[in-house]
């Protein structure tokens, strides 16, 4: 390219600014491409100083990728906030801004380290490609008044020209940054707090691991000089990385029974397995350093399962890195034994599985952030029934903080702080004091729940984990009215046999003493993803082969299931089967007639069981509103399930953030349907009862007690407060109220009504 005068053909220039589009990709270096970018405008629009700024989302700033002209120093090292100086302002803003006069301009660019301060002239354009913010591309001039409009085009059809390119450089840079995370300079995170949705509540202060899937096992690269440890270091390392899996194990039997042993099988099977420690044996016998054998060994194994093309094989990588940063950690600490990796963190993690979950408690987990939506309800149900406050953020630069940094969550308000300065830090501990000190006050139940013109209600629990149960009991819940089964199966890594499925049974039925159990069948897939399952991938899992319909397609599962139930709940009083996603008459009476034939084979194994459990079904789907008086003529009893049934009447994925604004219990179809399936329920004589969130909503429990409700069950956390907002409720003011809201059309009208002062005074909440 030849050098021209200041008045060049535009043409030219975005001819050959086009090339460099080939250029960036046959080039190794980024860097380099940008370099070439700049040099190439200065060159055509004939000026002192041309650079190139781009955006990095996780900072929020500009940072100086490219300059001809300016102190090559300042590359990446320069930094402005968007809307500060001119570029900032420009980036903006999305639109060009010009000075000829910048030194006499209040808005100088804070170039104090890159002799910017002697130019006069400035021309900065955007580079965005559509509605994406990439960065800014700037002119400079010594001469003051030097641009005009010709230049402002030309500029602008430059970085119009150059945008995409620019944003495959950035992206790359980006990929390459994460890719060497310890060495690669990190962006600053925001200062101030971070706004997040709370999924379970809690609070927690503690440094931060970052946790992604499917990515190549980082493993410690030991330089052979400062690796001291020999061959019998290694096996002293191996047996306290075994005796140290089967405490954790004998931990979570006490902790979480439904667990049983499973979950460390790989991490066993792996210790046992001669093509991995022997290996490392090996190497560290032909010379190579113990800790460099096992990071080598253990890399190769986790790329074996990364390759894989069966998901819940490439999960393995995650257990082959736990296992690994086990061994090294007492590798490297001797004498520490019992020391874990990643213990007692808060984990930043953009997926997980339930199954993950259980690890994390296993290393004493803190609390979670989730970042951008991959979190399924059943993470959140686990979280809350383990106690681990759990926070879903929308800012993917969460992902790049630094391991170690201390890290404030309050999942009670949703907020993230990182880095919390001491006062920040202070301030939330002697909140969550006072908190917990009035929760245990408030804990007192005073005998049966009853509303203020004095109609029983009868409140249950929902249980996750059997560790929930004492709760249950301890604040007085009249029964369970929702056990989820599908726990025990999300949390191992293979199906539990009908014995272990027994056990499990059997404690929940033992505990409840005589009350009323309600185990509902097993309710997985959609979003409930068992992980060792290997189903092919739907399009709409949602509406796809999950709930009881994967029960009636798998019998021997379904079966396995109803035996263990059955044989469980033998000599208990209210045991109750309830089916999950019922969606027609045809399909509860499948199911019936399979505990029937269970019975049947139970009775001629001679073995005990319940042979007169009540058999009911879950109300979640739109199909049963109107068949409710067929469907009562057959079931026992009915348990509306609020959180799939708003889901499916109105197609709003219930995990999925992006359209929770359109997931409104309060619409106005939502009420009808419920108010008609409690109707047709109560005429028939049939217990009716409401088990999803809407359950514990204080805002949605008038309407509910106003079209007969008089049965809920609620996570036991819950079971204080909703007694509490049950006993200030007249049933003759609810009856009203729900006549009025099923008369109004408009969600909004709902709104409105449900936000009436005259309302909440009505119901104390004011
Ligand atoms: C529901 O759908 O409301 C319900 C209680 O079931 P789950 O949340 O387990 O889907
Ligand atoms: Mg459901």
């Amino acid at each position: 390219m030849q050098s021209r005068g200041k008045k060049t053909s535009h043409l030219d220039l975005l001819c050959d600014i086009g090339d460099l589009t080939d250029l960036l990709v046959s080039s190794m270096s980024v860097d380099n491409f940008l370099q070439r970018a700049v040099e190439m405008v200065a060159r055509y629009l004939d000026t002192d100083a041309c650079s190139i700024y781009l955006y990095d989302e996780a900072s929020a700033e500009l940072s100086l990728a490219a300059t001809t002209g300016l102190v090559s120093g300042a590359v990446n090292r320069l930094r402005l906030k968007a809307g500060e100086g001119i570029v900032g302002r420009c980036f903006q803003s999305l639109k060009p801004v010009c000075e000829g006069r910048a030194s006499s301009s209040p808005e100088t660019m804070l170039f104090g380290e890159t002799n910017g301060e002697r130019f006069n002239s400035f021309l900065v354009v955007p580079i965005h490609r559509g509605a994406v913010k990439i960065g800014a591309l700037v002119v400079e001039h010594v001469r003051e008044d030097v641009f005009e409009e010709t230049e402002i085009m030309a500029l602008r059809a430059a970085s119009s020209q150059l945008a995409s390119s620019i944003e495959n450089a950035r992206l790359i840079m980006q990929v390459n940054r994460d890719a060497a995370p310890s060495s690669a300079p990190r962006p600053d995170l925001p200062g101030g707090p971070i706004k997040a949705g709370t999924a379970s509540e809690g609070f927690a202060y503690a440094p931060v691991s970052v946790y992604r899937r499917n990515i190549p096992v980082p493993l410690t690269e030991v330089p052979p000089g400062d690796d001291h440890t020999t061959l019998e270091d290694f096996r002293r390392a191996i047996d306290a990385t075994a005796g140290q899996l089967q405490e954790l194990q004998a931990m979570f039997a006490k902790r979480l029974p439904e667990s049983a042993s499973l979950i460390f099988t790989t991490h066993f099977m792996m210790l046992k397995d001669e093509s991995f420690v022997g290996k490392m044996a090996r190497l560290i016998e032909e010379g190579v350093g113990p800790m460099s054998a096992v990071s080598q060994i253990s890399g190769h194994y986790a790329s074996l399962f990364l390759s894989n093309p069966h998901e819940y094989v490439r999960e393995k990588a995650n257990d082959v890195e736990d296992l690994t940063m086990r061994i090294l950690r007492n590798l490297k600490d001797r004498e520490r034994t019992g020391t874990q990796t990643r213990h007692r963190r808060i984990i930043i993690a953009d997926r997980l599985y339930p199954s993950d979950v259980l690890k994390l408690v296993a290393n004493d987990v803190q609390g979670i952030i989730m970042v951008g939506g991959g979190v399924t309800a059943h993470i959140s149900i686990l979280s809350r029934s383990l106690k681990i406050p759990l926070l879903l953020a929308d800012q993917p630069e969460l992902m790049n903080v630094p391991e170690d940094t201390p890290v404030l969550m309050d999942a009670y308000v949703g907020t993230i702080y990182i880095k919390p300065t001491a006062r920040v830090v202070k301030g939330f501990q002697t909140r969550e004091n006072t908190r917990r000190a009035a929760q245990q006050k408030s804990r007192h139940i005073r005998g049966e729940t009853k509303t203020r013109d004095g109609e029983k209600v009868q409140l249950m629990a929902n249980i996750n984990l059997l560790s929930e149960v004492p709760l249950a009991r301890e604040l007085k819940a009249q029964g369970v009215g929702l056990y989820r089964t599908e726990f025990p199966f999300l949390i191992r890594s293979a199906f539990p046999s009908e014995t272990e499925q027994y056990l499990v049974y059997r404690k929940l039925f033992d505990q409840m003493k005589g009350r009323t159990v309600t185990v509902r069948t097993l309710d997985v897939g959609g979003e409930k993803v068992i992980s060792y399952l290997d189903l092919p991938p739907e399009n709409n899992p949602e509406l796809g082969m999950r709930s009881i319909r994967f029960s009636l397609d798998h019998r021997e599962i379904f079966d396995t299931q109803i035996r263990a139930i059955l044989r469980a709940a033998s000599g208990a009083r209210a045991a109750r089967i309830m089916f999950p996603m019922i969606s027609s008459l045809d399909e509860f009476l499948e199911a019936r007639g399979i505990v029937r034939e269970c019975m049947g084979a139970l009775e001629k194994e001679g073995l005990d069981f319940n042979g007169k459990p009540a058999i009911g079904m879950m109300v979640e789907l739109p199909s049963l509103v109107d068949i409710m008086d067929d469907l009562a003529k057959e079931a026992d009893f009915f348990s509306i399930g609020t959180n799939d049934f708003i889901q499916y009447m109105l197609a709003v994925d219930r995990s999925n953030k992006r359209v929770s604004r359109y997931y409104a219990a309060h619409h106005p179809a939502v009420l009808r349907g419920l108010a008609k399936v409690a109707d047709a329920a109560l005429r028939s004589g049939r217990e009716i009862a409401v088990c999803g969130e809407m359950a514990h909503e204080t805002a949605h429990l008038p309407f509910l007690l106003g079209i007969g409700i008089r049965q809920l069950s609620v996570d036991p956390q819950f079971l204080p407060s909703l007694h509490e907002s049950v006993s200030r409720i007249r049933v003759a003011d609810a009856r009203e109220y729900a006549r009025e809201l099923l008369a109004l059309p408009a969600i909004r009208d709902v709104q409105a009504a449900m936000e009436d002062p005259a309302w909440k005074e009505t119901f104390g909440r004011a």
